[in-house]
């Protein structure tokens, strides 16, 4: 939903990605196996056995279908890229960025508002060029691999939405980066970073509350039954929260999620209805444990502590190859200097060429928190059983089983082999904690 906004701006895909989706899921109505809890248990509980036990419960049909789904995800990293590469240049060889600037020029003698009516140009070109690879990547391939809930016309809506959301939050980005390349000149890398950040926190306080519910409808969880575990776990672990959320992920997609998102006093926990609808209780624990353990560890501003790091080398970055592009071909395409509005283009490949050289540490530094998180959660829900159900769920969109090299350079999030492997090692030296009801659940609805 965030595509065009994350296109055309990754470091602020990656504080909203860091912010909003560090996810979880969940499974089917409990079967009936009321095994004996201490067999599970017994002294020679054998992790590696559990392990596949737990792996083999996904078909083979399922996991071919999901590998295949993520692994053609790794591409798509590379066709966004070039996708996004290909289009800026077509708008500076054409010089369409210049006509864009000389039409707001002519419009109006305000630099802020030459940039903002630059911006508004910008984003909607940007928009239509990249949009076949748009409707690919979110409209037929989602349908195509049974992911997606939404009807074409919905979905579209969604994307101008977010191209709404996007122009707006852009030109608040935008036009005070300019008014401060134009008093800084070369030195306005360093501060432009710290603008960059500062955007990013700003967009991560006010989405949960402005921009979350433009598309999706929340409301407060009622029922007790799932509620009160929930908050009693919260309470535990020092969250003052009076509320969780609920939200109607299945408007779009029959993915199970949760997340926290919000900084401060928006930051909030959600669970999606795919999730309350599929799981159990011990599965929903599980999730709430994780999504607590997020919020205790300070990801979230351990999150922008972290890509601020990324977002400023990027910067220095982008002031180099601002300045040697210019240099060679900044004539040909009518594009004077960096306080040049009609630049954008240039900013935009080179920091899209960034981002993805900085593909496997972005993922390392996410997939980390989130291994830190799982851990948090076993040890405050524990529900190891739960966890191990939850991640199989989650394996009907994410590889379950990569090898070591693969899961570091493409995965956000730890594999289903290596979180469930967490999982039984915990419930090896607990083995009080074993659960038979939610062993023998099969995997599906
Ligand atoms: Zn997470």
């Amino acid at each position: 939903m965030f595509r065009t906004v994350c296109r055309l701006f990754p470091a602020v895909l990656l504080l909203i990605a860091a912010n909003l989706a560090l996810g979880q899921a969940a499974g089917a109505p409990p079967s009936s196996a009321p095994a004996s809890p201490s067999a599970a248990a017994a002294p020679a509980f054998d992790v590696d056995a559990a392990v596949e036990a737990y792996l083999a419960k996904m078909p083979a049909a399922g996991k071919a279908r999901s590998d295949a789904y993520f692994e053609g995800g790794y591409w798509l990293i590379l066709w966004d890229t070039l996708a996004t590469i290909g289009a800026m240049w077509l708008l500076l060889h054409l010089r369409w960025s210049a006509r864009m600037r000389d039409l707001a020029g002519r419009i109006t003698r305000l630099r802020a508002l030459q940039t903002a009516l630059y911006w508004v140009q910008f984003v909607i070109l940007a928009s239509v060029l990249t949009f076949p690879l748009t409707l690919y990547e979110g409209y037929f391939r989602e349908h195509q691999y049974g992911l997606s809930n939404q009807g074409f016309a919905a979905w579209l809506g969604d994307q101008l939405l977010g191209m709404a959301v996007a122009l707006v939050l852009g030109a608040i980005l935008i036009v005070p980066l300019f008014a401060l390349v134009r008093r800084l000149e070369t030195r306005w890398w360093a501060w432009g970073a710290a603008l960059m950040i500062a955007f990013s926190g700003f967009v991560s306080l006010i989405a949960p509350v402005y921009i979350a519910p433009l598309f999706n409808h929340y409301e407060i969880l009622r029922d007790p039954a799932i509620r009160e575990p929930i908050l009693k776990l919260a309470r535990a672990n020092g969250i003052p929260a009076t509320d969780v959320y609920e939200f109607d992920a299945s408007r779009q997609s029959n993915r199970v999620s949760a997340n926290v998102s919000g900084f401060a006093n928006t930051m909030r926990i959600s669970l999606n209805d795919n999730l309350l609808e599929r799981c159990t209780p011990a599965e929903i624990e599980a999730t709430m444990g994780h999504e607590i353990g997020h919020y205790v560890l300070n990801h979230a501003y351990k999150g922008l502590i972290i890509f601020g790091i990324v977002i400023l080398a990027g910067f220095a970055l982008l002031n180099r190859g601002i300045g040697l592009a210019l240099a060679r071909w900044g004539g040909a395409w009518q594009v004077h200097a960096v306080s040049d509005v009609a630049v954008l283009p240039v900013a935009v490949i080179v920091l899209s060429a960034y981002f993805f050289l900085m593909t496997p540490v972005i993922n390392s530094v996410t997939r980390t928190m989130e291994f830190e998180a799982d851990m948090y959660g076993l040890n405050a829900a524990r529900q190891p059983d739960g966890e191990a159900n939850v991640d199989l769920m989650l394996g009907e969109y994410r590889k379950l089983d990569p090898g070591p090299i693969e899961e570091f350079l493409f995965f956000d999030h730890p594999s289903g082999r290596t979180r469930i492997t967490a999982a039984m090692r915990w419930k090896a030296q607990y083995p009080e904690s074993a659960s038979a009801a939610e062993m023998a659940r099969p995997l599906g609805r």
